[in-house]
C-alpha cells in the first residue's frame, strides 16, 4: 500500500507493461500539472510529445465540450462537417501534394496505415527502415522498430524479413537497400524514442532522390517531430523533402487521440475500397479537437515559438557545462542531452526533487518536449533545476532512494 488510494488501484490492475511513477496526476494547464496533493510539476514529458498547444488548451477545451454535446461518434462512410473541417485544416498545413488523407487514433495505427497504403501503392512488399527507428507497437508497425527489447518477447509474430535496416546517416548502405522491390523508404527526420538524433540534410534528401528513381516511396514518420515541434509545422521542411506519405499523431488534436496517414492521390487511389479502415477513426469529438487544435497552432505561431524557444533552451542547456554532460542535441523544442552516465537516476531526480517531468531516451539520453507554449521563465527554471540534479546526484545513493521510494511489495519493475 502506498499513501495514495489512486495510486495502490493503479498499481494493482495496471496490466504491469508501464513502469510507473510513484506519483498521482490530477489536471494540467499549458506547460504544467499538478498532482492530488497541489504539488505542481513542469511537464517536458506531454505524453512523449502530445500536449504542443498546451494541457487544456481553451479552444480545444471548449471545441470537445460543444461538440460532445452536438455528436461524438460517426462512421467514416458518413460524411461530416467537422471531420470536413479538420481535413481542410490539415491539408492547408501538410506539404503540396500531400492531400489525401486516412483518418485513425494513434501513431502505431498511423504506421500500420502507411505500411498497407505503401504496399498496395506500389504492387511491392519490401521495405527500408533505419537503426534505432521507432515505428510503434503493434505487430505490423514494430517491424519498423529496430530496438530488439520491443520486438524479442514476441518471437516469430513479429516478421520483419520483409524490412531491411541500415545504419541512419549512411548514404551507401542506404543506395545499397532501396531496390525495385522497395515498396518505401521509412524514417524519422529527427528520432525520437532513438536518442533525439536529427538526421543529416544529405541523408534526407539521398533517400527522396533514389526513392524516386526506383519507384519507391519515401514515407517520414512525423508522429513525434510534427506540429511545429521541430520549428517548422513537419520536420521534413527543415530538409526541402516532400515525402510521398507522412505519418501523424501525439500533437495533432490538442491531447485527444487522433493518427492520420497523409499521402499523394497516387498512393491513395491504388488502395482498394475497404482495404483498411477503423471504427473511431475520423470521430466528431476528435475532429473538433483537432480543428481546434490546428488553429491555434497557426494563430500562435507556434512553431515559430518552438524555433526561438528551442534555440534559447538548447544554449542554456549547453552553458551549464557539467561534466556528466556529453551532447546537447535537437531541433525546435525536441531536445536531448546524452550523458556520459545514465539518465534515469536524473530524470527521477527532476520529477522528485525538482518537479520537472523529462523522459528518457535511450538509456543515456534526458529528453524534452514542451509544451511549445512553455514560458522563458520555465525554461529557466528547467534548466536550473537540470544543473542542479547533475551537480548533487550521486547515482548510487539515488537507486538507494528510489528503492526506498518503492511501495512495499510492489515488485521492482
Ligand atoms: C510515439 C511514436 C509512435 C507510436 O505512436 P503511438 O500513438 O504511441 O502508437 C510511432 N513513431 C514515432 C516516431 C513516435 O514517436
Amino acid at each position: 500500500m502506498t499513501q495514495s488510494k489512486w495510486l495502490d488501484a493503479e498499481l494493482k490492475y495496471d496490466s504491469g507493461v508501464f513502469n510507473k511513477h510513484q506519483v498521482v496526476i490530477t489536471r494540467g494547464q499549458g506547460a504544467v500539472v499538478w498532482d492530488e496533493q497541489g504539488r505542481a510539476y513542469i511537464d517536458c514529458m506531454v505524453g512523449a510529445g502530445v500536449a504542443n498547444v498546451g494541457h487544456s488548451h481553451p479552444d480545444v477545451v471548449r471545441a470537445v465540450q460543444e461538440q460532445a454535446a452536438k455528436l461524438m461518434v460517426l462512421a467514416q462512410t458518413l460524411p461530416n462537417d467537422r471531420r470536413a473541417e479538420f481535413l481542410t485544416e490539415l491539408v492547408s498545413v501538410l506539404p503540396q501534394g500531400l492531400d489525401r488523407v486516412f483518418l485513425c487514433n494513434s501513431g502505431t495505427e498511423a504506421m500500420e496505415a502507411a505500411k498497407k497504403f505503401a504496399i498496395t501503392g506500389t504492387g511491392r512488399q519490401r521495405f527500408v527502415a533505419v537503426k534505432r527507428g521507432f515505428a510503434g507497437r503493434s505487430l505490423g508497425a514494430l517491424a519498423f522498430t529496430w530496438e530488439p527489447k520491443y520486438r524479442e518477447p514476441f518471437g516469430e509474430a513479429v516478421d520483419n524479413r520483409h524490412v531491411d535496416f541500415i545504419t541512419y546517416g549512411n548514404l551507401d548502405e542506404l543506395r545499397a537497400a532501396v531496390t525495385d522491390e522497395t515498396a518505401a523508404v521509412i524514417l524519422e527526420v529527427v528520432q525520437g524514442e532513438g536518442g533525439v538524433r536529427p538526421a543529416s540534410l544529405e541523408f534526407v534528401q539521398e533517400a527522396r532522390r533514389i526513392t524516386k528513381e526506383r519507384g519507391a516511396l519515401l514515407i517520414i514518420d512525423e508522429i513525434q517531430t510534427g506540429f511545429g515541434r521541430t520549428g517548422k509545422m513537419f520536420g521534413c521542411e527543415h530538409y526541402g523533402v516532400i515525402p510521398d506519405g507522412i505519418t501523424l499523431a501525439k500533437a495533432m488534436a490538442g491531447g485527444v487521440p487522433v493518427g492520420a496517414f497523409a499521402m499523394t492521390a497516387a498512393v491513395a487511389d491504388r488502395m482498394p475500397a475497404g482495404g483498411h479502415g477503423s471504427t473511431f477513426g475520423g470521430n466528431p469529438l476528435a475532429m473538433a479537437a483537432g480543428v481546434a487544435a490546428l488553429r491555434a497552432m497557426k494563430r500562435e505561431g507556434m512553431a515559430e515559438q518552438a524555433r526561438e524557444k528551442g534555440a534559447y533552451f538548447m544554449e542554456k542547456l549547453r552553458a551549464i557545462g557539467s561534466p556528466k554532460i556529453r551532447e546537447v542535441r535537437g531541433l525546435g523544442l525536441m531536445i536531448g542531452v546524452e550523458l556520459k552516465e545514465k539518465s534515469a537516476p536524473y530524470i527521477t531526480a527532476l520529477e522528485h526533487d525538482e518537479g520537472v517531468l523529462t523522459l528518457p531516451a535511450t538509456p543515456l539520453v534526458v529528453r524534452f518536449l514542451p509544451p511549445l507554449t512553455i514560458s522563458r521563465e520555465q525554461i529557466d527554471q528547467v534548466v536550473t533545476s537540470f544543473a542542479r540534479v547533475l551537480e548533487n546526484v550521486n547515482p548510487r545513493a539515488d537507486r538507494q532512494a528510489e528503492l526506498a521510494a518503492q511501495a512495499p511489495g510492489q515488485p521492482a519493475r
